[in-house]
């Protein structure tokens, strides 16, 4: 069976630990590889590479830094075909879908093959009589990612290019779940000439996130996966003196108003609901129908569902894929039945839809009359499971969403730009779309959510990542001017 393996200082390496799990073919349900799992020597291990690399790294002209990253942009360009296969075969998502998420993590080098313009600091001369003064930002180290199954190239591409353009070294603990991906882009950053110990790869579970939370020499950590997650690296790292920002779950929610294009709103509850089997951060979960846009919405969804070809990720014509896992697809399907016990009308069930065979399928399922005591309602199923919850009124709409502990995405759908622009003001979320269902912004602008679905500062990609991987340094300088020169033990004083 192949072992995927670390890779830590321009190589892979099996590493200290004997531990393994388990990588698992989606779509037929056969284990395919094994991943070694790592102990806290193999972290110290990569940490320690990295720190030995930054030091030459982040003294590499703005220049020379900028050629790696234009290069990388070329061979993960040139790649994509192959790139979105890795993560297919592993994460079961259709090809089309892997494709976009490489093309989505590639907006982000190509963001960050802007570095020398987005790192210039400001300038102020004669701040004072012979005074100058400028602001400069510099690396802050080693840094960390930690980052989920759901898109195993496209999340962590959210960090290490930033990071590294900014001149530090990165040390990546991707998902356990869908590894390999990893040592793809490990290769690519050595061939397009990144020195090695610059970014390094490491395998793991629980044991390799608390060393690299523990490790003295990483400055920061950025992480992204569920709400419990994010909340214990969020504390222990920040207790630990790191800087951390830490992504969480979601339950994003998709309101249509009696105005909207039910045509349009529906295509796009259909795409947003069931897209990558319901296992995106964005995915819209719940559908708040205001009115009587409910029954036909209903109705426009129910004529699409039929249509969506579930199958093997890697067949030209599935447009829907199998879960990650046999364990998380029977924990979607128990909140079917979850739903119905709770009262909810399950109007398309997908444990009736699912292709036979050993794989982790489950078809669409549609619940309506979904309330927001239900644990469906509350809890992030993360399936392609879609909720629909009816409400007489827009401010009902609003309330269900601002008074929800996540604060990720959000979408309305309305032909009025008045209520549409009240409604961006009004909405506790991150991330607001207007007649887009998955508003997820461009690279640069920064990702993130409010509430539960983010614990930190800074949202990840664009300026705040910018920000968030280097600290501000303020250099107030005076030449020796004959003409002002004197001793003058008073307090410092603009003149
Ligand atoms: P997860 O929280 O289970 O795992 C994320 C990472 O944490 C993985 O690297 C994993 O190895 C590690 N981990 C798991 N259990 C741990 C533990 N007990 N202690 C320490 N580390 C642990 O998440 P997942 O199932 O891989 O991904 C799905 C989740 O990620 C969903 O909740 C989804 O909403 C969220 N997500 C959020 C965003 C966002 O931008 N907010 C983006 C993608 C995914």
């Amino acid at each position: 069976m192949r072992t995927i393996e670390h890779w830590i200082d321009g190589a892979a390496t099996a590493g200290a630990g004997t531990r393994r799990g388990p990588v698992w073919n989606p779509a037929t349900g056969a284990q395919q590889a094994e991943v070694v799992l790592a102990e806290p020597a193999d972290v110290d291990a990569a940490v320690t590479a990295a720190a030995a690399a930054y030091e030459g790294w982040s003294q590499t002209s703005l220049s020379r830094r900028t050629k790696v990253l234009f290069a990388f942009r070329e061979l993960v360009n040139a790649r994509i075909d192959e790139l979105a296969g890795v993560v297919s075969d592993e994460h079961g998502k259709v090809l089309s879908d892997a494709r976009g998420e490489v093309q989505r993590g590639l907006e982000v080098v190509e963001f960050a093959c802007g570095l020398p313009t987005l790192l210039k600091g400001d300038y102020s001369d004669q701040v004072s009589t012979g005074v100058d003064l400028y602001s400069i930002r510099e690396p802050l180290g080693v840094c960390a990612g930690i980052t989920p199954f759901n898109f195993p190239i496209m999340v962590p591409m959210w960090m290490h290019p930033v990071a590294i353009a900014c001149g530090n070294a990165f040390v990546l603990k991707p998902s356990e779940r869908d590894p390999s991906v990893s040592e793809v882009v490990a290769r690519l950053w050595q061939e397009a000439g990144l020195p090695d110990g610059v970014f390094n790869v490491v395998h793991g579970d629980k044991v390799a996130v608390d060393a690299v939370l523990e490790h003295p020499e990483i400055a920061a950590v950025s992480f992204v996966g569920s709400t419990p997650i994010a909340r214990y690296v969020y504390e222990t790292g920040t207790k630990a003196g790191k800087r951390v920002q830490a992504l969480g779950g979601a339950k994003n929610h998709m309101i249509v108003l009696p105005d909207a294009d039910i045509e349009m709103a529906a295509d796009a509850a259909v795409g947003a609901g069931y897209g990558s089997a319901g296992e995106r951060c964005m995915a819209v979960s719940m559908l708040v129908a205001v009115g009587h846009a409910a029954d036909d919405l209903v109705g426009a969804i129910q004529e699409r569902l039929p249509k969506v070809k579930v199958g093997n990720g890697l067949e030209p014509d599935s447009e829907m894929g199998p879960l990650v896992t046999r364990e998380h697809r029977d924990k979607v399907a128990s909140y079917i039945e979850k739903g119905s016990e709770e009262g909810a009308k399950v109007l398309t069930d997908g444990r009736e839809t699912a292709p036979d065979g050993n794989g982790f399928f489950l078809g669409v399922t549609l619940l309506d009359e979904v309330t927001p005591e239900m644990d469906v309602y509350k809890d992030e199923i993360f399936g392609p499971v879609l909720g629909i919850t009816r409400v007489d009124t827009y401010e009902e709409a609003v309330r269900l969403v601002n008074e929800n502990p996540y604060g990720n995405g959000v979408a309305i759908f309305t032909r009025d730009g008045g209520v549409a622009r009240q409604f961006q003001f009004e909405v506790n979320a991150g991330m607001v779309g207007v007649n887009v269902p998955i508003p997820v912004p461009v690279a640069y602008y920064s990702f993130g959510g409010w509430k539960n679905s983010l614990f930190g500062d800074l949202h990840v990609y664009g300026p705040e990542g910018i920000q968030f991987y280097t600290q501000g340094k303020v250099v107030t300088s005076r030449w020796p001017d004959p003409a002002t020169s004197k001793v003058d033990l008073g307090f410092p004083q603009t003149r």
